[in-house]
């Protein structure tokens, strides 16, 4: 039993096809993970890669403690069931499951005793002196199945099982894999393109396109709290309504009018809370997505809610226990094809409805899904990442939500109105402005709570929960950013610092004694140059190098060293740097230092001034490739 962790991994094909870009997970002992996504997404390549089949171009990938990325696909511990089963034909059921086994050396009757356990478990007894030839497609399924059970491996990787199936027996089989997993106790991955076999079958899913992943949550999240209008459109059928539209806040409400048409509803302003302000002008497009199950036609849905539209019928399909019905909020409109006034509604009012009528839908405004009109990111994320606060600079103080606190030192600025954008995460719990919390939610490992201060919505994202009913907030000062008149006054401190480097081998002589007689030793020592300064690097991380960017390539490529500014110390030697300022944040303090012509930051107690070198703490950089923007570690 094992966890599957993946990080910063990469797949660039030979002929330059970037398969697999940045994709990062920690797959937990026991999961059952699906990855779904259009074909060409790179799926396959990623379990490939998991499976050893593939070469992995730059990352990390561990089964359990250890870094699998060079070992041999059958020292993995993985057994994989292909969509082509693979059987041999000249063998009975038996001999194929046994195939593996017999070629381990295992004792007779131990091999007796799991091919009889594993046909046992997937109802196959009956077929074991059978060939597959004289099997269905979906009975020689399940003898690739047990060829893989019988293994008894760590991780179970499933490329497409069912897809050579049809319809009915995809279905019996997607609940016996379920039954399977939970039997057999051992993590699951499992790769579809087909988003009703992830949304039942998988613990958590990934959600993949172009090679990189859109989310990764569990079915119902997906659903519930899609993060892009890709993931959106691809969770649940038929697929989510998706809209154009303006959102203007008017007091405690904001009409959403809709594009190409009349229509328009009005919602409360708190449906929208973490919403950018600058979305509720009135004039920035968005996408507006609705799901046909969360719009009704029944009339005593239409007549207590608010949100409602005028749709003109084009035409219906009947599934028996409900209808969809399309049709067009735009009455010119044409429901048959997909736009942005096209409308599917899944009715179960059992209306008689025929082309052309004109009936009103209400729209449950509850879950309304708002997507950017350009990077098509959710304009709702779960879990914001900013507070967007009105805010006022007075005499060294400001103040917004109605509270007041003394700036430090290092963020001082003139007096002014402006903007501040307060990070969630900058949010702390040590400070002294009283907030009420109005609720404490987990999402995906983190902590999003939910304050009021003056009446106004706060939020802030925590890696503890809390179950008081207020608290008292403070701020990360080096974390925000205030603006006036269009103009940055404060910046926030950069988090990480980074150096143009590349990666050098130096020939090394020594002259060493052996045997009391003085010899040149010659060795080879791979490192970076930052800055001018050389530093070695372990032989692992110069493996790293060499498989990102080739023998050859690895000498020439540019590389950005990456630093947290809380990893990175005043030293003896190092990287020759000039302090210029020191940055007092109160409870902590930051050098500014000149680096040829970038600045760099770095956390210190102490005062410094003029020439200091500085020293990357190296077991906690990470090194890119810029041409590629590759994370090599
Ligand atoms: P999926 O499994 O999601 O359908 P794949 O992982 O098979 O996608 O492929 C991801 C991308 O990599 C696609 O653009 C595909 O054409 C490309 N690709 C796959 N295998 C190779 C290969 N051996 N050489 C070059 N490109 C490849």
């Amino acid at each position: 039993m094992a966890d599957v962790t993946l990080t910063h991994i990469y797949k660039v094909y030979p002929n330059g096809t970037k398969a697999v870009k940045d994709f990062n997970m920690q797959i937990q002992d026991k999961e059952f993970i699906v990855f779904v996504g259009p074909s060409g997404c790179g799926k396959s390549t990623t379990l490939r890669m998991i499976a050893g089949l593939e070469d992995i171009s730059a990352g990390e990938l561990k089964i359990g403690d250890l870094i699998v990325n060079d070992m041999e696909p059958k020292d993995r511990d993985i057994a994989m069931v292909f969509q082509n089963y693979a059987l041999y034909p000249h063998m009975t059921v038996y001999e194929n499951i046994a195939f593996g086994l017999r070629l381990r050396k295992l004792p007779k009757d131990e091999i007796h005793r799991k091919v009889v356990e594993a046909a046992n478990i997937l109802g196959i007894t009956e077929y074991l002196n059978k060939k597959p030839k004289e099997m269905s497609g979906g009975q020689r399924q399940r003898v690739a199945l047990g060829r893989a059970i019988v293994r008894e491996p760590k991780v179970m990787l499933l490329d497409e099982p069912l897809s050579n199936l049809d319809a009915k027996l995809r279905t019996q089989m997607r609940a016996e894999i379920g039954k399977l997993h939970s039997k057999l106790q051992t993590t699951f991955i499992y790769v579809t393109h087909d988003q009703v076999e992830a949304m039942t079958m998988g613990t958590r899913i990934v959600v993949m396109k172009d090679g990189l992943v859109q989310q990764i949550d569990t079915p119902k999240n997906l659903y519930n709290y899609p993060g892009n209008k890709f993931v959106a459109g691809f969770i649940g059928t038929p697929q989510m309504n998706f809209f154009e539209g303006t959102l203007l806040k008017k007091g405690d409400d904001v009409q959403i009018k809709f594009e190409y048409t009349d229509a328009e509803i009005t919602v409360p302003y708190s449906l929208l809370y973490k919403a950018k302000p600058s979305y509720l002008d009135g004039n920035s497009v968005v996408y507006i997505g609705l799901r046909p199950e969360d719009i009704s036609l029944a009339s005593d849905d239409v007549k207590n809610n608010k949100a409602v539209v005028k749709v003109v019928v084009s035409h219906k399909e009947d599934l028996g226990s409900e209808t969809l019905v399309y049709g067009d909020i735009n009455p010119n409109g044409d429901g048959y094809v997909e736009s942005s006034t096209r409308i599917i509604i899944k009715d179960n009012s059992g209306r008689e409805l025929k082309a052309g009528d004109v009936v009103e839908a209400a729209l449950n405004i509850n879950r309304v899904h708002l997507f950017d009109k350009k990077t098509e990111e959710s304009v709702l994320p779960r879990v914001p990442e900013y507070n967007y606060l009105d805010c006022e600079i007075s005499k060294g103080k400001i103040k917004f939500l109605g509270a007041e606190i003394r700036l430090p030192a290092s963020v001082n600025t003139e007096d002014l109105k402006g903007e501040l954008l307060l990070p969630t995460d900058a949010v702390t719990l040590n400070g002294e402005l009283q907030a009420e919390v109005v609720s404490c939610e987990e999402i995906n490992g983190v902590y999003l709570l939910s304050l009021t201060l003056g009446g106004k919505r706060l939020y802030a994202v925590l890696s503890e929960p809390v179950d008081a009913k207020t608290v008292c907030v403070g701020i990360d000062f080096k974390k925000i950013t205030v603006t006036a008149d269009g103009e940055n006054k404060i910046l926030p401190l950069p988090e990480v610092n980074a150096f143009p480097c590349k990666f050098i081998k130096k020939k090394i002589c020594e002259r060493v004694e052996v045997n009391g007689k003085a010899k040149k030793k010659k060795s080879v020592q791979f490192g970076l140059t930052v800055a001018g300064a050389f530093f070695g690097v372990a032989d692992e991380t110069a493996q790293k190098i060499f498989t990102a960017l080739g023998i050859k390539n690895a000498y020439a490529a540019n590389l950005r060293l990456e630093c947290g500014i809380d990893k990175i110390a005043v030293a003896e030697s190092g990287i020759a740097a000039e302090a210029v300022q020191t940055l007092d944040y109160g409870t902590e303090k930051y050098l500014k230092c000149k680096v040829g012509d970038s600045f760099i930051y770095v956390k210190t107690e102490a005062e410094y001034n003029g020439n200091i070198c500085l020293l990357p703490d190296f077991e906690h950089v990470g090194i890119v490739e810029i041409e590629r923007e590759i994370k090599i570690i």
